[in-house]
């Protein structure tokens, strides 16, 4: 038997104090909380990504009273980009999420589904996704999506490329 050990590094920023180069993104996700669809949750989840191609596309969450059917935000936002733009890889997505009417003091992460899909569109690419979870009071960032799902299934699984 042997041990191995998965760890990550992830930054924490005060919003304040985030990178210049995030200012928008978050403003766009921001934005985007505001066109959730979450009569259920009331938990309204804003995205928006950047595309090497200099594309920003946003997502939010979109509920169904057949829970199941509905999607998160991140989704959206990367089918979103993708459909859009299929040949251009995503290399940012900021998270924001509202409950009571505002922003979340701690960052909200994204959910397991999510992370795949993340992941995936990553290996899709080539090329690594930073994630900003933002939160009122501190934000998290990491260099890549796969930080978020160590082990994971892809398309390797199947035997594929
Ligand atoms: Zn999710």
């Amino acid at each position: 038997m042997s041990l191995s050990q998965v760890t990550f590094t992830y930054e924490k920023f005060s919003p304040e104090s985030l990178p210049q180069e995030w200012s928008a993104l978050v403003s766009a996700a921001k934005d985007a909380a505001e066109h959730a669809y979450s009569p259920y949750s009331r938990f309204s989840v804003g995205a928006a990504v950047l595309t090497d191609g200099g594309h920003v596309e946003i997502g939010s969450n979109q509920e169904n009273a057949a829970y199941p059917s509905g999607l998160c935000a991140e989704r959206v936002a990367v089918f979103h980009a993708n459909a859009k733009h299929s040949a251009e890889a995503v290399t940012k997505l900021v998270i924001v999420a509202k409950s009571g009417g505002v922003f979340t003091d701690s960052p909200i992460t994204p959910c397991g589904s999510c992370r795949q899909v993340l992941c995936e569109t990553e290996q899709r690419f080539g090329a690594k996704m930073q994630i900003l979870m933002y939160g009122s009071r501190e934000c998290y960032l990491v260099e890549s999506a796969s930080c978020l799902l160590p082990l994971s299934f892809g398309s390797e699984s199947l035997g594929g490329k």
